[in-house]
């Protein structure tokens, strides 16, 4: 099966072919920067993190680009009410976005513009769109002509006739006299000078929101890109309106794929500040609940989908995540096969691995990961994957319980760390990470063999000294523990467990 997604601009699961072969070129919406993150915005980093994640485990090329809007009425309130400059603001709420998505593990994006650093670009397209009689000005304020662009709300599948007919109900409220058509957006606002503005052609102002993402794509990825990523609530009007402006200014297509994340509901209700059930990632994380278990309870459902918030919910996913991550600590508990122990670095994207060693279950699994991946990012289906790799790797610890690893059967133990191996590099495609920390891992078998032979050493090193009162002691502590000593020929001297 090949790659699909769900295209937003088609309504159609379709089949994922680049503009160049290997490479994809990504650019999603990025946050306002005037508060903390919420759990909106994991949701939808999350879920464009594991869609980046598989691609690169795929073998694409990918440039991820993601903004920061940094001008912004909200910023402006803000900054007022708090008292400091709104690049104050804006730097110190990059920073705290920084430590959230870094404590998610969400990969950094390839890069990350900013409208106040792009205030060159964002107008040199609006001219260009003025030039090509797309948008005017008008005392101040530039608009984009809505009737001059066919293709406009192909994206939300609204009809023009449809929206004018809305929008003249709120136009008697907020009469703009200088719109010459009611659906008409500003690409550039008018503010005076004393506010927090920047100099244009057409005086003080400040860009619109839309134009930013518009000027942008084209300065970090060109006229064309393969995906564009944001929550389903800004489908219309703010990506109807990029597509729009784009189009027109490039005369070539914005982007092949759009694809949108579900919203977050709470307690059956959409999660908004006015409903006072808005919940941001640093009050979750203060509560204890770790990075790793909402990762895992935002994989539990389809991204498209609406996510239901209750705490039942998050509850199920921690003992889910802990069931996964005790199976995750096996290679590195038991620290088996050195070599390969450490491997998994989730600060860096995996790679599909060239495993020949699996065996015939392994590899259906493996497929059947792969073809959930490729179904629209079905995450859920590939979580139930990962458990079912997992099941062999339980019941392994359970048996190794009160054993001596050095006394099982080998082939099996090898066979279960390859069985690890596939089980780690797939959770690491969708972005979890084993926590060896956490409360609930696997206990430790009861022979600390890295212990029992450093007990070995300081033995032989005492009888080397002749120190053969120190040699019984040692001798004894680890008859305590159950652990025989044999003494062979050449000084070699092995360990059996009674
Ligand atoms: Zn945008």
């Amino acid at each position: 099966m090949s790659l699909k997604f769900t295209n937003t601009l088609s309504k159609k699961k379709e089949d994922f072919i680049t503009i160049n072969p290997n490479q994809v070129k990504i650019y999603c919406c990025g946050v306002t920067v005037y508060d903390l993150c919420h759990l909106g915005h994991a949701r939808s980093y999350l879920n464009w993190d594991v869609l980046r994640r598989f691609l690169i485990w795929k073998g694409f090329e990918v440039k991820f680009v993601q903004n920061f809007t940094d001008i912004d009425d909200k910023i402006i309130n803000r900054a007022k009410k708090e008292g400091c400059s709104t690049d104050e603001l804006s730097e110190r709420n990059i920073d705290e976005f920084h430590k959230d998505m870094d404590t998610l593990s969400i990969l950094r994006p390839s890069s990350m513009p900013r409208a106040t650093k792009c205030l060159h670009q964002i107008i040199n397209f609006i001219e260009e769109l003025e030039k090509k009689k797309i948008a005017y000005s008008s005392n101040g304020d530039v608009y984009f002509s809505v009737d001059k662009h066919k293709n406009y709300g192909k994206l939300s599948g609204r009809e023009i006739e449809d929206q004018i007919d809305n929008a003249a109900g709120r136009l008697k409220i907020n009469q703009k006299k200088s719109k010459k058509n009611s659906l008409d957006f500003a690409l550039w606002k008018k503010s005076s000078s004393s506010e927090v503005s920047y100099s244009s052609p057409w005086g003080h102002g400040r860009p619109g929101w839309h134009i930013e993402c518009s000027a942008m794509v084209k300065q970090e990825l060109g006229e064309s890109i393969d995906i564009h990523l944001g929550g389903s609530d800004l489908i219309f009007p703010h990506h109807e309106n990029e597509i729009a402006q784009s189009e027109a200014c490039n005369g070539k297509e914005l982007a092949r794929y759009w694809l949108h994340n579900g919203m977050v509901n709470v307690g059956g209700e959409k999660m908004s500040k006015s409903l006072g059930n808005f919940t941001t990632i640093r009050s979750l994380l203060d509560e204890g609940i770790s990075p790793m278990t909402l990762r895992f309870f935002v994989l539990q459902t389809n991204y498209r989908k609406p996510l239901d918030f209750t705490e039942e919910a998050l509850k199920a996913a921690a003992k889910g995540w802990e069931r996964l991550n005790n199976c995750l600590s096996f290679g590195y508990i038991f620290k088996i096969k050195d070599q390969n122990i450490n491997k998994i670095n989730l600060d860096k994207p995996v790679k599909k691995a060239i495993n020949g060693k699996l065996d015939e279950d392994s590899f259906k699994l493996l497929s059947n990961f792969e073809k959930y991946m490729d179904d629209d990012l079905n995450t859920s289906g590939a979580l139930s994957v990962l458990f079912e790799l997992s099941q062999p790797i339980r019941k392994y610890i359970i048996f190794l319980k009160d054993k001596n690893i050095h006394e099982v059967d080998q082939d099996i133990l090898n066979q279960v760390f390859n069985k690890w191996e596939l089980l780690s590099e797939l959770a690491g495609v969708l972005g979890l990470k084993v926590n060896l920390n956490q409360e609930h891992q696997i206990k430790v078998t009861k022979f600390d063999t890295i212990k029992i032979e450093g007990l070995i050493k300081n033995r032989s090193l005492a009888k080397s000294n002749k120190d053969f009162l120190l040699a019984d002691k040692i001798r004894a502590e680890l008859k305590d523990i159950g652990i025989e000593l044999i003494d062979k020929p050449g000084g070699i001297t092995e360990w059996k467990q009674n």
